[in-house]
């Protein structure tokens, strides 16, 4: 477990992010928002999927409209991302979001800035400011000439202070950039610094292979230094992709303990089974289980169990046949051709174990 740097717990919905050592993941729907049910269905995958914050863009009427019913249907916090326009902001909140993603700097007259922060503190709702290395302020751009970690802090800190002002401290801080090395550099520096949670990002990160590789070298160093209190990995592709790798990540530092964990070798000639195919049907099968159960599958019997000896339970293949194992100790033997229904039945019963205790 890698410990939180403590930060001030803000309420967002009927959570809490920061101030624990608890990592809350988020990801983004790709949906028109105004299409509640197109998007009301793809926020029920995620929340099946793990996802516990979920945001939507409210760019339009229509959108901030919807959110009403969207918050009807779903059954985590929602979060309105919104662009310079107060007006929409004060409409979502009015509608019942839980969190809204602006920057105050960018609203405009300081009227409207004091109209959204009123809004915020009556209904007890965040504010998350996005500091984003591709859209820094122009001043900033002037001053340090490009974008930079030190500006996008320095960024981050002028919209704080604005909302700080207006004595509003429910703020949750992002400072996203593609480049992994200055988001590692924007955050670490910005956590020496701000108070308040650090939502984690790498922006733009790319593919779900790529994206992956880089959104995990970027909020993995972070997190291993105790920063982060919520992650969102941005990807281009379907967001439950999102979850499922933010969900892996936080398992990776234990700071996630609602999920089993897959072991699977990476083969060698001494493999006589479909492995991969395997180890893709039971990782599938494994990820709807909420508790901490580790199970292996493993190409041979022979480095195979002891491998694996953390493991709750595995399979080790061989010729014709598995041999089901549980931390280490072999169990039994099953022909392969329903050796992954055996291991599924093993798993389930170590699960209703574990629910009971
Ligand atoms: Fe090779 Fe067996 Fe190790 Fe898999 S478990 S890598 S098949 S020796």
């Amino acid at each position: 477990m890698y410990l939180r740097h403590q930060t001030r717990p803000v309420k967002v919905g009927n959570l809490v992010i920061g101030g624990s050592d608890e990592v809350i993941i988020q990801s983004m729907c790709t949906t028109k928002t105004a299409d509640v049910e197109a998007t009301v269905a793809e926020i029920l995958r995620l929340e099946e999927a793990g996802c516990q914050v979920v945001r939507v863009t409210v760019n339009n009427d229509e959108a901030a409209d919807a959110i009403k019913e969207i918050k009807k249907r779903i059954h985590i916090p929602l979060v309105a991302d919104i662009h310079f326009n107060y007006k929409l902001a004060l409409k979502a909140i009015e509608n019942g979001i839980d969190k809204v993603r602006i920057n105050p700097g960018n609203i405009g007259k300081r009227e409207k800035v004091e109209a959204v922060v009123k809004a915020c503190k009556e209904k007890g709702i965040p504010i998350r400011i996005g500091v984003n290395a591709g859209s820094l302020e122009n001043h900033l751009l002037e001053k340090y000439g490009y974008p930079t970690a030190d500006a996008m802090v320095e960024s981050a800190l002028f919209h704080i202070g604005i909302l700080e002002e207006l004595d509003f401290h429910d703020i949750i801080v992002s400072l996203k950039a593609s480049d992994v090395p200055m988001a590692i550099e924007a955050y670490g520096k910005a956590a020496q610094v701000i108070p308040y949670p650090l939502h984690l990002g790498i922006t733009e990160a790319g593919t779900l292979h790529a994206g992956t590789i880089k959104s995990s070298a970027g909020i993995g160093a972070l997190l291993s230094m105790g920063i982060g209190s919520t992650v969102r990995i941005s990807l281009s592709a379907d967001p439950v992709e999102e979850v499922k790798v933010a969900r892996e990540l936080l398992k990776t530092f234990g700071l996630i303990t609602n999920a089993a964990t897959l072991v699977s070798c990476p083969t060698c000639g001494r493999l006589d089974i479909d492995l991969f195919s395997i180890a893709n049907e039971v990782e599938e099968y494994i990820s709807k289980i909420k508790v901490p159960i580790k199970v292996s599958v493993l190409g041979c019997a022979v480095n195979g169990p002891g491998e694996a000896r953390e493991a709750d339970i595995g399979i080790a293949g061989a010729r014709g046949e598995g041999l089901l194992f549980r931390y280490g100790k072999m169990i039994r033997k099953v022909p392969e051709e329903i050796m992954v229904e055996e291991l599924k039945k093993e798993i389930d019963a170590i699960v209703v174990a574990y629910e009971a205790t």
